[in-house]
């Protein structure tokens, strides 16, 4: 049989069956190197291209090889999971101008246990309380501006916080009282919000109270990595999924030592309010290796990979009448070019919704950022894998061209 057939073959069988009987006769009879098993097919999951990004729906990023080869490795001996976070964490920091450091299930974690830590702090009772504040003497609010409030703040209540939203600086001095335990900022919102980060941490020095940054999807530009850590915030949290390429379930919590190591407490494998989020060594390991080769890539040299690979599908798609293309660059998050492209309604009969469906039913499916307005959408560059660019140009350009009047 050819290696096309059995795996059709295989597709074809119940799970059940594919896992037990029928499947080992079948592999038995090829050598190790014929087939590679292929869940994704087996089971009958879509897989896709990414034009977009580093989506968490989209499953985040892929991992490269440095990252797989450290949970690899990291899989295959013992190790005691404080000493991981320990030797990881003091690394992490040193890297990012941090006192101290540990990896998170994810930003949002990081959220929650930085916010658990400013609570608690080394008092392992109050660690037991948490989330539920009252009558324990531990504070319950946390200050945020209203153009802040996306959703991400929803982690912090999570440590049983009230979130207060204020607009201007008096609003905010205003609503200091004794209950506040934090000033939170969401660096992706910073050109909305009146108040910026110098006079955010000025207000936090002023009134004594610590300050948390949420840095999430905010590399490159790689300096991000220590700009926080540099200007006094007490907290930093990152995603380790995102432009970084560590496990999707990964994050960075960075920056006072006497609160990471409070936020050690509520974390696996104590049992506080994050042990349900648990990180394994691979996880931890895999999100070092992939914060070690993040800030030793060639930024410059990524970059213009990008801008070439823009080049080349707007090469092969802006002739075609009634479309424009330009490169977009979000400012703070996800900040790398991408390739946005536009076309007039009464020359290409195509809504945004239906072209996003178009390539995701195609094949290959495609997924572009289709969402965000009327007759546009967008591709990132930066989750393409090498090549995948000659096979995004030539969907798009089959999908205008098909919708062309
Ligand atoms: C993605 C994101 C998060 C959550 O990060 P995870 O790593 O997915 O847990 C938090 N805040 C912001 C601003 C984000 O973009």
């Amino acid at each position: 049989m050819k290696r096309r057939e059995i795996l059709k073959t295989l597709s074809l069988l119940p799970l059940s069956g594919a896992v037990t009987a029928s499947a080992a006769p079948l592999t038995n009879m090829l050598t190790s190197t014929d087939v590679k098993r292929d869940l994704f097919k087996e089971l009958g999951i879509r897989t896709f291209i990414n034009a977009a990004g580093n989506y968490t729906v989209m499953s985040g990023s892929l991992m490269p090889p440095d990252v797989m080869d450290a949970i690899n490795s990291a899989s295959k001996k013992f190790a005691l999971v404080d000493d991981v976070q320990e030797k990881v964490g003091a690394k992490i920091a040193e890297m990012c101008h941090a006192e101290a450091a540990m990896v998170t299930a994810g930003c949002w974690s990081a959220l929650m246990l930085g916010m658990a830590g400013v609570l608690t702090g080394m008092d392992t009772k109050r660690v037991s309380q948490v989330p539920n504040l009252a009558g324990t003497g531990m504070k319950t609010e946390v200050i945020l501006q209203k153009s802040h409030s996306l959703g991400y703040d929803h982690a912090l209540t999570q440590a049983g916080v009230k979130l207060i939203k204020v607009e201007t600086r008096a609003e905010l001095e205003a609503a200091i009282n004794e209950n506040t335990a934090m000033l939170w900022f969401l660096n992706r919102e910073v050109h909305k919000g009146q108040i910026k980060h110098q006079e955010w941490l000025e207000l936090g020095k002023k009134y004594n109270l610590p300050t948390m940054i949420d840095i999430a999807a905010d590399v490159p530009p790689v300096e991000n990595l220590w700009k926080f850590n540099d200007m006094g915030f007490d907290l930093v949290v990152i995603s380790g999924g995102k432009a970084m390429r560590g496990p999707q379930s990964s994050g960075i919590l960075m920056g006072k030592k006497k609160y990471v190591s409070a936020a050690l407490l509520s974390n696996n494998p104590r049992g506080g309010i994050g042990r349900g989020q648990k990180v394994n060594k691979e996880e931890i390991l895999g999100m070092y290796a992939a914060l070690h080769r993040f800030i030793n890539l060639d930024h410059k040299k990524e970059w213009q990979m990008w801008e070439n690979k823009i080049a080349f599908i707007a090469g092969q798609i802006k002739s075609i009448p009634g479309v424009k293309t330009e490169t977009h660059i979000p400012p703070t998050d996800n900040n790398m070019p991408t390739l946005k492209v536009t076309w007039d309604p009464a020359k290409i009969k195509l809504t945004n919704t239906e072209m996003g469906e178009r390539l995701r039913q195609g094949n290959p499916s495609v997924e572009v950022i289709s969402w965000e307005a009327p007759n546009t959408f967008r591709c990132g560059m930066h989750v393409l894998e090498a090549g995948e660019e000659r096979i995004v140009a030539s969907r798009i350009k089959e999908e205008l061209l098909k919708a062309s009047v």
